[in-house]
């Protein structure tokens, strides 16, 4: 927390929300989080290995890591080196010192603050941290720092949005009457990094939507409705691969 910051409180439920309960024995955790939805949304039977199995993740195949650093390789560059790649941060952080968003604007509520509420009757709490909430004089902003390999474009920031819609849901009502803003702060990787920011408008739409997603996602967990979900994309990066392959239901 930054020095003189006014804590950023707790929302907790847990006494109120018999939901937490469910969750509890089926995951040992009282809550959801943001990281377990959207594990399950990428693949259910991922999500069960992780959060109900409890089971670590396997070691990488050395297939897996090879083609991981080929990937790595072609992404940055085969003449990138540790030096490089140092050289690299050393920008991405005078890059991020040098622009107006070193500089917060408003006042700070806190930084890397917990949250926790309940979204909707029959969905455990949503438990998260927020990275930065400042607050003017009409608005309550909730910032979420990126890195990234390129610029984010409009769309992508929007998709991007439904962590913070939800955190917005819970952190509304503590400043009420002020507008909500969600804002990621994109610091990119490349070889002039730079920062964007990416404000967005919390509309009661968006937010109803995603709570609704939760709510569907929420019910398939409690049901035990797990299964695998595999992608190109999804399954490289899989920890649980030889566990997948064993799966038979
Ligand atoms: S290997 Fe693919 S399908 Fe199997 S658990 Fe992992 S992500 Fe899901």
């Amino acid at each position: 927390m930054i020095a003189g910051a006014e804590l950023f409180p707790v929302i907790t439920t847990t006494s109120t929300n018999p939901a937490n309960e469910v969750a509890r024995v089926l995951t040992g955790r009282d809550y959801l989080s943001w990281s377990a939805i959207s594990t399950f949304r990428t693949c259910p039977l991922k999500y069960w290995f992780r959060y109900v199995a409890g089971m670590p993740e396997e070691s990488a195949s050395s297939a897996l890591v090879f083609g991981t650093g080929i990937h790595a390789a072609i992404q940055f560059g085969s003449t990138e080196t540790r030096a490089s790649l140092d050289a690299l941060a050393a920008k991405m952080l005078t890059a991020f010192l040098n622009s107006p968003a070193a500089s917060v604007q408003g006042r700070v509520l806190g930084v890397e603050e917990e949250i926790r509420g309940t979204l909707v009757e029959g969905v455990p709490d949503l438990y998260g941290r927020i990275d930065l909430v400042t607050e003017d004089e009409d608005r309550l902003v909730l910032t979420d720092f990126k890195t990234s390999r390129a610029k984010w474009s409009p769309e992508q920031a929007e998709d991007a949005g439904e962590q913070l819609l939800l955190y917005s849901k819970l952190a509304g009502d503590l400043a009420p009457g002020k507008k909500l803003v969600t804002r990621f702060l994109v610091l990119t990787k490349t070889k002039d990094p730079v920062i964007e920011e990416h404000l967005g408008e919390v509309r009661p739409d968006r937010v109803a939507r995603t709570v609704t997603s939760v709510e569907r996602v929420w019910k398939a967990i409690a049901s035990e409705n797990f299964y695998p979900a595999p992608s190109v994309i999804g399954c490289a990066s899989c920890g649980y691969r030889q566990a997948c392959s064993e799966w038979r239901g």
